[in-house]
């Protein structure tokens, strides 16, 4: 028997029609990407497909932060706190340290703001304490201070500012990376391809209008989005992992199905940077909500609002007023000339997924909720980005220990600390980029880092490609560091079949304003 391993669309679509998985996962966000994950560990024949890119709503579109929470204190919920602080130290530490990096926050404390320098001096405190001090202590410091570390801040009516520590990442890459990984451990995955019925015992096609709720779900129709073409997986259970899109197919399963869920829009812009920044800004805004302001891929990221949204999520876009609010709000603690407008390089939004029911979305908490369909399908949606692997481990013990054990006795026991692809330091893989060829041809220093932290020792399966082929070591746009070797290297080993995965997900040009018309052209023709 085949099994496709590689990046070819036709043969990923013969293996998934001809096979039948033990578990079929609908939607390649970083949730749908745990559990693949985790089930293939587990021994499982899995497979997964995305109606887009992989990573390509939501999961692409968070505030890059691998956080324990610090407005979970506000509500109490130390428990919570402590163990986004494992899985955050755990990634930076044991399973991604390539590509998730520490960061020190500053939260300013401006005269007549919402939280004084006593409350917020404890809650960093506590705050680090929950981590063990491993990211040092949360400690107040002086305006003075605070102005050293970021030159932006503004520091009329400043008081203090207390200062703690976490993480962030490019999410986009962390999501392909671990893609990767679930494929690496024998699951079958496929993007652009999406569930527009499902089966059910018997082997009849339900969709979404016609749909009877009968039987059990055996698998799901696929339309294959690039090509057209249809096709169908078959297994033994089936996982709606869709995000913002769970209760869609929830209705395909069972057109009587209740919302289980509702959304909530949060925007945030990309910025040109004319500083330097040795730390991010955690602003409070009220008594719930902060702006971030936050160094990131040589910009500044600014967001996020949070609003109910009620519309299609596919439309899910920043509005004028979403970028006049982040602005505005950001301007409580950046000075103006690091707002301009003409500086936005990207703007972009995404939709939390949050338990359904009444409520201010501000003041939700941030849930995973699961629930099983009349048709045996299982779905799961909510839940942070700094947690993944925990969330994916849960959901899949509880497909593990579903009534009538659907996936079988037979699982493997599921290694604690497996690592992302190209695990190294960056640091180390920088330095070995940067002096392994002859001076005269040595990789620019900034480039070197990019590939660092952005694939680990991957970035030496770059470096054949230049060899080969040295026009691939050259950048693809002048103003930054992404080179040729990226976008062939996307096109044969991390799935990207538009210019939009290129240009969006797999490298930085797009969030650094840079995928000029011209650039979208070349990188289409290399696509053919
Ligand atoms: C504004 C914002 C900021 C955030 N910031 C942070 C942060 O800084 N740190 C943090 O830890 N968490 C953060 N989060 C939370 C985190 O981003 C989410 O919890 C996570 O990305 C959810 O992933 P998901 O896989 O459930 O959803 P998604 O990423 O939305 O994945 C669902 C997938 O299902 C696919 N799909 C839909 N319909 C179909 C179909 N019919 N067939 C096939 N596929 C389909 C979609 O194409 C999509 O790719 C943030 C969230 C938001 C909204």
């Amino acid at each position: 028997m085949m099994i496709a391993t590689g990046t070819d669309r036709a043969e990923i679509r013969e293996e998934l029609s001809t096979s039948t998985y033990d578990l079929l996962v609908i939607g390649g966000g970083i949730l749908g990407t745990s559990v693949t994950w985790m089930a293939a560990q587990a021994g499982l024949r899995v497979a997964m497909v995305d109606a887009g890119d992989f990573a390509g709503a939501t999961s692409s579109a968070s505030s890059k932060l691998v956080h324990g929470g610090l407005r979970y204190l506000q509500t109490g919920n130390v428990r919570l706190v402590a163990e986004n602080h494992r899985e955050r130290r755990a990634l930076a530490a044991d399973i991604a340290p390539h590509l998730v990096k520490p960061l020190t926050f500053l939260v300013p404390i401006y005269r007549g703001g919402p939280h004084g320098a006593a409350k917020l001096g404890a809650g960093v405190f506590l705050y680090s304490a929950l981590s063990v001090f491993g990211d040092g202590m949360g400690r107040v410091i002086t305006p003075h201070q605070a102005a050293a570390k970021v030159p932006a801040l503004r520091t009329e009516g400043l008081r203090a500012a207390a200062v703690y520590g976490d993480h962030q990442m490019n999410d986009s890459r962390v999501a392909v990376m671990t893609v990767r990984a679930a494929v690496d451990a024998g699951a079958v995955v496929l993007n652009h391809a999406e569930v527009v019925g499902l089966r059910r015992s018997g082997g009849t096609a339900t969709g979404t209008a016609t749909g009877t709720a009968t039987g059990t779900v055996t698998g799901a129709e696929l339309r294959d989005r690039l090509s057209g073409a249809e096709f169908g997986v078959n297994a033994r259970l089936v996982l709606n992992a869709t995000g913002p899109w769970v209760d869609h197919l929830r209705r395909m399963e069972d057109p009587d199905a209740a919302p289980s869920i509702r959304l909530s829009k949060g925007a945030h812009l990309v910025l040109r940077r004319h500083e330097p920044w040795k730390a991010a800004l955690t602003t409070p805004i009220d008594k719930y909500r902060v702006s971030f302001a936050i160094p990131w891929e040589d910009h500044l990221l600014l967001g996020t609002t949070d609003e109910a949204y009620e519309g299609d999520p596919a439309d899910v876009r920043p509005t004028e007023a979403d970028i006049a609010q982040i602005l505005d709000e950001a301007g409580h603690a950046v000075r103006g000339e690091q707002l301009r407008r003409e500086d936005i390089t990207y703007a972009f939004a995404g939709l939390r997924v949050l338990p359904g029911g009444p409520g201010e979305v501000a003041a939700a908490k941030r849930e995973t909720v699961l629930t099983r369909g009349r048709g045996g399908m299982l779905s799961v949606a909510g839940g942070k980005w700094t947690t993944y692997r925990h969330i994916g481990r849960t959901v899949f013990d509880t497909l593990a220990h579903l009534p009538g054990r659907p996936l079988g006795d037979d699982l493997a026991d599921i290694l604690p600390a497996v690592p992302l692809p190209g695990l190294a330091s960056p640091d180390a893989v920088a330095l070995r980029l940067w002096t392994d060829r002859e001076r005269g041809a040595r990789m620019d220093p900034l480039v070197a880092r990019h590939l660092a932290t952005h694939y680990g020792t991957i970035a030496f399966d770059l470096v054949k490609l230049i060899r080969e082929d040295p026009a691939l070591g050259e950048r693809i746009h002048p103003d930054g560091p992404d080179i040729w070797a990226q976008a062939v290297y996307a096109r044969d080993h991390e799935w990207a079949a538009t210019v939009d995965d290129v240009v969006r997900r797999r490298t930085t040009l797009t969030v650094r304003g840079l995928d000029t018309p011209e650039v979208r052209a070349r990188i289409a023709a290399l696509l053919g």
